[in-house]
């Protein structure tokens, strides 16, 4: 298959990488300049898409999604399919699905989990919004790019259920961390912490797989000194989408609320820029009451 890939950078790279592994005839483009193994770099994104059988992109946000979209949609065949896999609000994902869709181009918005590592790894999680016959013929290159891809819904389900899960990730992290920081002051010792909550009610992924505490659970960020792993400032980014989700479609969201300003504070005026979001538990550590 010919495939064009926009947006070649930590992410874009190895799953591009990985479409070139598996045979396909890849043509990237990105505003940097950048190469990847196995893939032709074509001068722009229309050159990229010119001829693709599918375009995969992989932007930075809504507002790039959109320009780019402006350029490509008019490049691509009819019946040609658009995997965008970018984290984007979903008014920007259903706005570009309705303009391929009238130019006949078969859009399906399908940002990922895994990060890094799994876009390396050819194991991303894919959450997808599109037709059926949309998602039938992406799913060739989820196989290669991923271990699962689930067909959400409609336009913009992608990337409601990518926000809806990232918000509940957030504020599950914010819980975790402050409930280890009240647990030191009661003087319990962490080990005993999470040997309980691990196995009760109070148990989550952000407490069993992804303990923030240093030495404690399985080996996560919070063992390598906080490096990410998946950094704070993406969390807000992805806090701040549900919460202009949330205004957009009138839902009550006061926990995400809380938990995005919180972020905000962490990355903006506090010392979490760069560190894995799981580095609000020192953040804690630091601070008393009011
Ligand atoms: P990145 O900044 O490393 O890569 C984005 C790339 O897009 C850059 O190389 C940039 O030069 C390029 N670009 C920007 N404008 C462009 C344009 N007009 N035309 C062509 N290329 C352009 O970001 P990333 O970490 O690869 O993340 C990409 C997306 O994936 C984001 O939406 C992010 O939220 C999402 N995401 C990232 C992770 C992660 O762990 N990094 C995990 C899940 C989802």
């Amino acid at each position: 298959m010919k495939i064009g890939f926009i947006g070649l950078g930590n992410m874009g790279n190895p799953m591009a990488a990985n479409l070139a592994k598996a045979g396909h005839d890849v043509s990237g483009f990105d505003m940097a300049d950048v190469t990847v193994p196995g893939v032709t770099m074509a001068s722009s994104g229309p050159e990229a898409a010119t001829d693709a059988d599918i375009v995969v992109t992989m932007l930075p946000n809504g507002q790039i999604l959109r320009a780019v979209a402006n350029e490509i949609i008019p490049a691509m065949a009819p019946e040609a399919v658009w995997i965008d896999c970018s984290t984007v609000d979903v008014d920007s994902a259903r706005a570009v699905a309705e303009q391929a869709k009238e130019a006949d181009v078969l859009a399906v918005d399908a940002p990922v989990s895994g990060g890094i590592g799994g876009a390396a790894a050819g194991t991303l999680t894919f959450m997808a919004g599109g037709s059926d016959a949309a998602f039938e013929k992406a799913s060739p290159l989820f196989d290669i790019m991923g271990q699962k891809a689930v067909h959400c819904g409609e336009s913009g389900a992608g990337q409601a259920a990518k926000i809806c899960n990232n918000m509940i990730l957030g504020v599950t992290m914010i819980a975790t961390c402050e409930a280890f920081a009240l647990a030191d002051k009661l003087g319990l010792d962490r080990q005993k912490m999470f040997d309980v909550v691990s196995t009760s009610s109070g148990y989550s992924w952000t407490m069993n797989a992804y303990c923030p505490a240093p030495g404690v659970g399985p080996a996560s960020p919070a063992d390598n000194d906080y490096q990410p792993g998946f950094a704070a400032e993406l969390m807000l980014k992805d806090l701040r989408l549900s919460q202009q989700a949330a205004e957009s479609s009138d839902a009550d969201t006061p926990m995400g609320q809380v938990a995005t300003a919180l972020y905000e504070k962490f990355v903006e005026s506090e010392d979490g820029l760069g560190k894995d979001f799981s580095a609000m538990l020192p953040r804690f550590e630091k601070r008393t009451r009011g």
